[in-house]
Parts: structure tokens; C-alpha cells; sequence
């Protein structure tokens, strides 16, 4: 990715744009990377780091969405499997194939037989006929601790699991490689309008405090939940059309809640669908949909309600390992950018896309993280009118192109570490292995992150903030306890001199970072 502040800015202010987009999470990776391919000259601005808002706030599954199927909505299902499938074909190593158990318990025949017809859809859809069925021995020993009162069996089903953050990452880089360049900390303040027409953005650095004026043919917001902001900008828009959906998680140690795969629990009180599934070396339960009407620009937190529903279905689904709020290393919370229709349940609005043109701002938002393609594909055919013809936008295109074989390994890295740097870094890889010095091609503890990715990172990855090594370029704040505090000291040693800081700024980044992990990732 590129690094140079400086460079990036002087290129900002001399080349010409066809493309500004606005917003660094998936949508705004997606478009640029599928408009770089098609020669458009394309600039990415994002106003805190790559993937800050929901992006890096999921619940990391790249799947088809049983819920959406129950819900009737068969289309984004079928869309959702089919990029779930080319996904995993392309990344292996970041967007990997991942059992899903379905409790089933006595009694509820219906139930039963709705999710047998949906799973069967489901396989259908991908044409892999994978399903199991679980007697209640093997998923007492699969999940130890579950709820083994009447239950009937367990049915297994896959989806896919990701790092949701790293999917970002990994698809900027792809499109900084062919051409594009992405910012982040520079945030759009207004849009230029020539005969009331959005011809432009205007721009704020947010590490010099410096501002610019950018031309180009078609600017698109790509802000998710943030999107009316900029469309009340825009003269004739002053119509609210977002419905922010709060969801948190919580993370746990795999010694308390030992679970080997996913496990769907329906929460005892408001029968919403949860999951429990190890990652990272972690396990993770979530999550919650609730109206957000706090201000979209303080950090999303799991407030102690929503704890407190995620620990009770927890403690209904595991009632004897006696799981309490001790025993959660973190939390973290996202704003779900869904289009609002004013229904009563939040979690029947749809999660599809949409694509507006307002006075020649073109609005992408809603959508999933698991059909990021499809979403900026649909988006490049409504700026045609202003970028022009574009080609091949009907046909699927690999997003990335494959991985060259590392080459030598080292003889203490095991294959299944090349293999999620090979999904994480894609050619890169090669680098984070070059450049690690002696010890660093361990994992740091507690993680499955080495220690030579975070030198990379301070590197290469346009680390602006503490926070963005520790939440965004590597997961260990909702990995480790008290966001890895006690592995500071060593995260120092290894990137203070790459990042160019001094001990007084290390010291602020230091204090910064652990503020904001109290506020927003700790336990309410
Ligand atoms: C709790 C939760 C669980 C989810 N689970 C899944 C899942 O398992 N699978 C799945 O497929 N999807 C899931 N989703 C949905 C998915 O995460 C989102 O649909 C997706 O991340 C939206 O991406 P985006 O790029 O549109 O928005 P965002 O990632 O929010 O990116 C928008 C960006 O725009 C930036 N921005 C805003 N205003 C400005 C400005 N003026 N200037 C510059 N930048 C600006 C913001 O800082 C932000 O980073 C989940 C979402 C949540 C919240």
C-alpha cells in the first residue's frame, strides 16, 4: 500500500479524476478495485483508517444468509452463496469453508422442517451437497457444555469465515497495485458543484489539517450508515433514507468456551438466531440489531444490554460452563447500513443494496460484506452515463489473481501459516517472510498473528495511529486481554522506528489507543 503522505497528496492535487470515492470500507474497495481493472482513473478517500466503520465491525462470515432465505428474500440469497463460493475459490487462506451446526431440539417439528427446506436450498444453490446430521452424543462432544435437554441432533451446514478487515486491505492493495490510490484520515467536507451538478469533493487532511478541492467525473459515496450525511449535500435531497442497525460481539478465551465449529443458538427470549464460533484463535458470539441513534461519528460500543442479552444466550445454549462477564477479553460494535421502510422489527429490514443517482452523486449503501462485487459492478453501471462505456460489467472477473508459490519456505513456518499469509498478503506474503528478523516468524501469543506481520504493517500498510495496527492491519485488541497491553513494550520494539515516531508520540499513540479500547472495545 502506498506510504508516502506526502507523495500520495502531491499526486492527489496533480492528476486528473475520473473516479472519487468516498469511503474506505468494502464498498468503496469493492468499486475501486473494479473500476482500476477498467482503466478508471480512480481515487479512494476514507476519513479515519481503511475499514474503520462496519467493515472491520462484522460478524466475519462471507455467506449465503439463512435468514435472508426464511425472510423470503431468495435473490440475495442466491447472489450471497454464489460470491460466498468464488470467494472462497480465490482467497484461500482468508476466506475459508467453515461448519455451522444447527441445534435442533424436541418438539419443534416446523422449525425443523423450515430449516431442513432451507439448508436443502441452500445446497442446491451451490451445487455441494455437504449437509450432516449430528446425533446428540457427537454434539455434546463437539460443543462441550451445550444444552444436551431435549435435544434431538445437530445439522451441519457451511458457510465461510473471514478476517473482515484483511479482505479490505487485501482488495485496496490489489487496486493500489493497478493503478488506484487510497487515503485514509482525509475526509470529504463538501461537494463542488458546477450548475448543480456534484463535479467534485472537497478535502480535509486530518494529520496535517491541510484542504484541497478534487475534481472528477463522477464522485460516489460509499460512506455506509454515514450516506445521508453526504447526500444532504446534495440540493434536492434532504430526505433521510438510512436506518443505522447497531450490532455487537464478544470475544472469549477458547478454554471457556470451547467450540471447534459454529453453532447457531436461537436466543431464549427474542427467538433472533446468535452464533458462537472460534476466531482467530478465539471464540466470538454475537450479535445484536438495534436502532443507533447515537452520532455516527463516535465509535459504535456493546452497551451492558446488549451484553447482557449476548451473555444470556450464552448461558441458555452452554448452561454448566457458567460463562459471566469475566470472562470476556473484548467487545466490538458496528453500524449496520441498512435502508430504512419503517418496519417495526429491525431485523426484517432488507439487507440488500441500493444505488442512487442524486444529482450526479451516486449513492452506494446496504448491502453485505459477502457481496462486495456484485454491489460495484452495479455501481459502475450507473456512472457510465458520466465515466463513459465500461467494459465487461455483466461478467464476473477474479477479483484477485492467483498466489505465486513462496518460495523457499522457511523450514519452521508450517504450511498452514504460509497458507493464511498467502490469503492475507496474497504476493506480498513473500515480503512479510523477507523481511522478518530472527523470532519473528512466531505467532504472538494468544493470536495467529505473527509478529513479522506487524513489522510489515508499520512498513508498507499506512499505519497513521496506534489503533490501526492493533484493530485493523492485526486483531490483537479484541484478541488479547486489555487489548494486548502487556505485549506493547515488544510491538514497540519492532515498529516505533519503522513508523518514524518519537518516544512523545509513541507515548500519546500509546495513551490513545488504550483510551479508546476502555470506551469502545472493553466490557460494559
Ligand atoms: C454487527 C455486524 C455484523 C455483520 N455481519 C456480516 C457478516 O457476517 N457478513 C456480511 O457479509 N456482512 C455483515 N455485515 C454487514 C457488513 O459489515 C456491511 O454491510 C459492510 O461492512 C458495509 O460496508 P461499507 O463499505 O458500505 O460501509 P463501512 O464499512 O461503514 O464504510 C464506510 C466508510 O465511510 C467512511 N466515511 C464516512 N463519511 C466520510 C467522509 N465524509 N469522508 C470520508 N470517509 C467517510 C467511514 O469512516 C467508513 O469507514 C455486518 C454488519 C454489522 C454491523
Amino acid at each position: 500500500m502506498q506510504q508516502n503522505r506526502e507523495e500520495i497528496f502531491r499526486r492527489i492535487k496533480v492528476e486528473n479524476w475520473d473516479l472519487v470515492i468516498v469511503g474506505g470500507g468494502i464498498t468503496g474497495a469493492g468499486i475501486m478495485r473494479e473500476a482500476v481493472r477498467r482503466n478508471v482513473k480512480t481515487l479512494l478517500v476514507e476519513q479515519r483508517d481503511f475499514a474503520w466503520g462496519s467493515s472491520s465491525r462484522s460478524g466475519q462470515l462471507v455467506h449465503g444468509g439463512l435468514r435472508y432465505l426464511k425472510q423470503g428474500d431468495v435473490m440475495l440469497t442466491y447472489h450471497s452463496v454464489s460470491e460466498r463460493e468464488s470467494l472462497v475459490k480465490e482467497l484461500p487462506g482468508l476466506v475459508n469453508p467453515f461448519g455451522m451446526m444447527m441445534a435442533i431440539y424436541k418438539g419443534k417439528w416446523l422449525d425443523r422442517l423450515i430449516v431442513r427446506a432451507a439448508l436443502l436450498t441452500y445446497d442446491i444453490m451451490s451445487r455441494k451437497f455437504r449437509r450432516h446430521t449430528y446425533s446428540v452424543g457427537e454434539m455434546v462432544s463437539r460443543f462441550p457444555g451445550v444444552r444436551a435437554q431435549d435435544l434431538e441432533c445437530g445439522l451441519l451446514f457451511y458457510e465461510s469465515l473471514t478476517d473482515d478487515a484483511r479482505l479490505v486491505l487485501r482488495i485496496l492493495q490489489q487496486a493500489q497495485e493497478e493503478g488506484g490510490i487510497a487515503v485514509n484520515y482525509c475526509r470529504v467536507t463538501g461537494l463542488l458543484k458546477e450548475s448543480g451538478m456534484v463535479c467534485g469533493v472537497a478535502l480535509e487532511d486530518r494529520v496535517t489539517g491541510d484542504k484541497l478541492d478534487v475534481h472528477a467525473r463522477q464522485v460516489v459515496n460509499a460512506t455506509g450508515a454515514w450516506a445521508d450525511i453526504l447526500r444532504s449535500h446534495v440540493r434536492r435531497t434532504n430526505s433521510k433514507r438510512m436506518r443505522p442497525l447497531r450490532g455487537s460481539h464478544l470475544v472469549f478465551s477458547a478454554e471457556r468456551l470451547p467450540v471447534s465449529q459454529s453453532i447457531v443458538m436461537t436466543h431464549p427470549r427474542s427467538k433472533r438466531p446468535g452464533f458462537v464460533f472460534p476466531w482467530e484463535g478465539r471464540v466470538m458470539t454475537g450479535d445484536t440489531d438495534i436502532d443507533h441513534t447515537a452520532d455516527l461519528d463516535i465509535e459504535a460500543a456493546c452497551t451492558p444490554d446488549e451484553t447482557d442479552y449476548l451473555l444470556e444466550n450464552i448461558r441458555f445454549h452452554f448452561p454448566d460452563r457458567n460463562i459471566t462477564r469475566k470472562d470476556i477479553v473484548a467487545s466490538f460494535s458496528g453500524v449496520r447500513p441498512v435502508v430504512g421502510s419503517g418496519k417495526k422489527d429491525p431485523s426484517s429490514e432488507s439487507r440488500d443494496h441500493v444505488v442512487w443517482l442524486e444529482d450526479g452523486l451516486l449513492t452506494v449503501t446496504g448491502g453485505k460484506l459477502t457481496t462486495f462485487r456484485l454491489i460495484a459492478l452495479d455501481a459502475l453501471k450507473a456512472a457510465q452515463p458520466l465515466l463513459g462505456r465500461l467494459p465487461d460489467l455483466d461478467k464476473k472477473q477474479r477479483i484477485f489473481p492467483p498466489v505465486k508459490d513462496i518460495a523457499p519456505v522457511p523450514a519452521d513456518l508450517k504450511p498452514e501459516t504460509v497458507f493464511r499469509l498467502q490469503g492475507r498478503y496474497g504476493d506480498r506474503a513473500n515480503d512479510v517472510i523477507a523481511g522478518a528478523r530472527a523470532g519473528e516468524l512466531e505467532k504472538i501469543p494468544g493470536t495467529e498473528t505473527l509478529w513479522a506481520e506487524l513489522r510489515y504493517a508499520a512498513q508498507n500498510e499506512a499505519v497513521v495511529h496506534l489503533e490501526d495496527l492493533m484493530l485493523r492491519r492485526t486483531r490483537i485488541a479484541l484478541l488479547l486481554e486489555n487489548g494486548g497491553k502487556a505485549m506493547l513494550p515488544q510491538i514497540r520494539a519492532i515498529c516505533q522506528p519503522l513508523l518514524g515516531w518519537d518516544d512523545e508520540k509513541w507515548r500519546r499513540e500509546e495513551q490513545d489507543y488504550l483510551e479508546t479500547w476502555q470506551r469502545f472495545y472493553g466490557v460494559r
